[in-house]
């Protein structure tokens, strides 16, 4: 036994993980189902560190110096329960079994169970930044015994990304499928990052007339400021591409149909559940599962309303380019927007991993979650970092939003936020991140909700109680008759 960690499924991303474990001086065993994918990384990339290739996984097995760590990176689902039954039969008590792929939690925490009882550390890891990331230095967030932590600790972090302080982006979430779910709602949090800036973009294109072009230059600008991300990153790039065959802007070729994996979904579900309100995730992942709905968008197509152009499409009545010096008072605008939203967005991901942490006993760490998403991951962005020290400040706070410094931004942009939100009404120009959100930060702020005649109504066909703002206890009037009160 030679090797210090192995990876079994040597598809893009175990293959990469091996690859940068490699890199980092670790002796690694290689394994996977169909042999010749171990023989090609070995061919290709053995230059590149120390590997221990295995045809068998019982000689993957023996090749490990114990306590045993091995990274299954497998197809979820079926594919990782049959492969972690595999393995289990060949491990020993007190070996680690990692899990690295997009797993959902509630798996995490029966297969964690499962595994437990047979003596075995079992950790599902939530491992973000793709293929690249994998290779380069992922964000990397692992749930699971504080014990396997020690051990797998050490090498998850040299592997992982740097943040611009230097801290590696890996850390323990907490047990069993806490590090999944903390995976699950950075999804969610991307979806509906993704979905403001596709917002902020149309706004741009459709109110603004700007180009593709244009708005590239747009983006990166503000990636030089407050919303300096990956996501604004890529998206200029995006905007600046042209298609090779048609010599259009290639976000013009592409079919307006945004599709998904499932994570966003399953943090909705989640949240659902777990009855916290993460409007701007869903509103993400309806969008795009709207944009996908042909039926109903040729069916609607001819309902009236304002058709706003600049894309030159079918119906578009070439909205007139505003003048230079409105069309960057609009940017401006849209920027306060775009990141007011944004910071919604984040506060309600963060009351959904609090949820989640309370709701099954983890102890998530607020501030170390926005501390290894700094780097590394899709959602990597400058501000996270001012998000770990809300939380590294206040581990208490109940919102992102009760930070004085989110708070004094927020309130800067609300004027211009509500501005975005009515031009992209009165245009016709769909903004449901962006006016959801700002639905969101009035909910929280309002004195009084129109929640107390839901609660009425509720009581008047279901007898379902209420409780009054001015006494205590709980109170039913009688709708049906003399409408007195009582207490039930
Ligand atoms: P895939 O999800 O495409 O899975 C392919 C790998 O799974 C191959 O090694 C394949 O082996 C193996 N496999 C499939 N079924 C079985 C089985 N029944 N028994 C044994 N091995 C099996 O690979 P990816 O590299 O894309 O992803 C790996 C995991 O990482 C997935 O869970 C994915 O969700 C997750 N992930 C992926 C990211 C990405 O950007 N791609 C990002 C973050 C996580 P064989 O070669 O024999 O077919």
């Amino acid at each position: 036994a030679s090797a210090q960690i192995g990876v079994t499924g040597l598809a893009v991303m175990g293959r990469n993980l091996a690859r940068n474990f490699a890199r980092n001086g670790f002796t690694v065993a290689l394994h996977n189902r169909t042999e010749a994918r171990t023989r090609e990384l070995v061919e290709q990339f053995g230059h590149e560190g120390d590997f221990v290739p295995a045809t068998t996984a019982p000689e993957f097995v023996a090749a490990l110096e114990r306590p045993r760590c091995l990274v299954v990176m497998v197809k979820a689902g079926g594919p990782t329960d049959a492969v972690l039954e595999e393995f289990a039969e060949l491990v020993e008590p007190g070996d680690v079994i990692v899990d690295g792929g997009n797993a959902h939690f509630e798996d995490t925490r029966r297969r964690e169970a499962a595994l437990r009882e047979r003596g075995i550390h079992f950790v599902g890891t939530g491992i973000s930044g793709g293929e690249e990331g994998a290779l380069l230095g992922p964000s990397i967030m692992p749930g699971g015994s504080a014990e396997s932590y020690e051990a797998l600790g050490p090498l998850l972090e040299r592997i992982a990304a740097r943040a611009p302080d230097g801290a590696p982006c890996a850390a323990h979430m907490g047990p069993d499928g806490a590090g999944h779910f903390v995976k699950m709602v950075h999804n969610g949090i991307e979806y509906a990052d993704m979905q403001l800036i596709a917002e902020a973009y149309d706004l741009l294109r459709k109110v603004a007339g700007l180009t593709p072009a244009e708005i590239a230059e747009v983006f990166r600008g503000w990636n030089e400021g407050r919303l300096d991300s990956y996501l604004i990153e890529i998206t200029a790039q995006v905007l600046t591409h042209t298609d090779a065959d048609t010599g259009r802007p290639f976000v013009d070729i592409v079919a307006d149909r945004a599709e998904q994996k499932g994570t966003g979904r399953w943090t909705v579900q989640t949240a659902l559940d777990l009855g916290v309100p993460v409007p701007g995730i869903a509103q993400a992942v309806f969008a795009r599962s709207q944009s996908g709905r042909t039926d109903l968008r040729e069916a609607a197509a001819s309902l009236p309303g304002p058709h706003p152009g600049g894309d030159g499409g079918a119906g578009s009545t070439g909205t007139a380019r505003l003048p230079e010096a409105e069309r960057a008072r609009f940017a401006e605008q849209v920027e306060q927007s775009l990141y007011a939203a944004k910071v919604i967005s984040y506060a309600q991901g963060w009351d959904m991993i609090r949820a989640g942490s309370r709701e099954y006993g983890w102890g998530i760490d607020l501030s170390s979650v926005a501390a290894i998403w700094r780097a590394g991951c899709i959602i990597r962005a400058a501000f996270l970092d001012r998000i770990r020290a809300a939380f590294a400040e206040r581990p208490g706070l109940p919102t992102l939003l009760a930070d004085p410094e989110f708070a004094g931004e927020l309130g800067r942009a609300q004027g211009a936020w509500r501005e975005t939100v009515a031009t992209a009404a009165r245009h016709g120009v769909p903004a449901p991140g962006i006016s959801g959100a700002l639905a969101y930060y009035d909910g929280l702020r309002a004195d009084r909700l129109p929640a107390a005649l839901t609660q009425a109504q509720r009581d008047y066909f279901g007898a379902h109680t209420y409780q009054r703002a001015d006494r205590e206890g709980t109170f039913h009037t009688r709708w049906g008759g003399d409408r007195g009160e009582v207490r039930p």
